[in-house]
């Protein structure tokens, strides 16, 4: 499967559920000034889940171009740190639904429609969401022992709105790792995390004292964390990390997403021609950042050539 056709796969799984397919917006942020560049999936959806404006239809999926810099040391030296990227995303910002359709939706995506084989897959929650489990051991039948509790498994601001995530990981093999029979999530290289569902469901109002359960609920009960009237939904999953699971690759650079950069008639390969030829490391942020220019120029926001949904942005079923 091309990353290509893993993006269109994804828009078209959530527009048969009723989502509405935003174009990505533009890769420099339109009217928000606290980013030099967009660097998630929710942002240019920021309005929405703070009440500022309506959202176009209560269900949204985007393909999102993003730039982190964040790890951009990191870029080159390991198999998945890249400094530009596509998200993919689902997105309820005024809660039309929440855990109880977020997490079947995502599994019946990734088992049924990316076909990935259930015993490589697993799951971690936050330590008090007992609702997560729930919901995974009795709509998606995933196994108790394939659920790990994550302090991580926590996303926020400091402020507004926050919650537990939830996060699909896929295991890249025993030999990959530590080799110990009982590892998870998290411990070491043998799993990688490829979708994110974020479950902001709090509305922070005081300091917490870090992610733990315990702070957490703390947090409740001083009233640092007070429920959200209508908890949203909001997931992630990075599209150069899904490819290199999809296409059996060891890193993401090695994917089709990555080959018009040095493919022989791209203009990019002129610029960054040299480098290319040096380490590999550097060859790698090569291709990490002619991506990101070859992919920032455009002014409004677009859809990757030839994948733009017919019509433009796909109608909801159910407006
Ligand atoms: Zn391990």
């Amino acid at each position: 499967m091309t990353g290509n056709e893993i993006r269109t796969r994804f828009l078209e799984h959530f527009a048969s559920r009723e989502h509405l397919v935003l174009p990505s917006a533009p890769l420099v942020p339109q009217g928000d000034p606290s980013t030099l560049f967009i660097s998630a999936g929710m942002q240019p959806l920021k309005p929405y889940y703070l009440g500022l404006s309506q959202p176009p239809a209560p269900r949204l999926a985007t393909c999102q171009k993003c730039l982190r810099t964040g790890d951009i040391d990191e870029v080159g030296k390991t198999d998945r740190h890249h400094t530009f990227f596509e998200m993919l995303g689902n997105f309820t910002p005024t809660g039309a639904y929440f855990k109880e359709t977020a997490i079947p939706l995502a599994w019946e995506l990734v088992t049924q429609r990316f076909h990935m084989p259930v015993e490589r897959l697993r799951v971690t929650i936050h330590p008090t969401d007992d609702q997560a489990h729930d919901i995974w051991m009795q709509q998606t039948g995933m196994t108790a022992d394939h659920i790990t509790r994550l302090e991580d498994n926590w996303w926020g601001l400091g402020e507004g709105p926050c919650g537990p995530d939830s996060e699909i990981w896929w295991d890249r093999g025993r030999e990959v790792g530590c080799g110990q029979e009982d590892c998870v999530p998290d411990h070491c290289d043998r799993f990688t995390e490829f979708w994110n569902l974020v479950f902001p469901q709090y509305d922070q109002r005081g300091p917490i004292e870090g992610t733990s359960g315990d702070a957490v609920k703390r947090g409740v009960a001083s009233g640092a964390l007070v429920p959200l009237e209508h908890p949203a939904i909001d997931t992630g999953m990075g599209l150069e990390r899904i490819s290199y699971i999809l296409q059996g690759k060891t890193n993401v650079f090695d994917t089709d997403l990555f080959e018009p950069i040095i493919g022989p008639s791209h203009a990019p390969r002129r610029a960054v021609g040299d480098a290319l030829r040096c380490r590999p490391a550097r060859r790698r942020c090569s291709r990490c950042h002619g991506r990101a220019i070859s992919r920032s120029d455009s002014q409004e926001g677009d859809h990757p050539r030839g994948h733009r949904p017919r019509g433009g942005a796909i109608p909801a079923h159910a407006q």
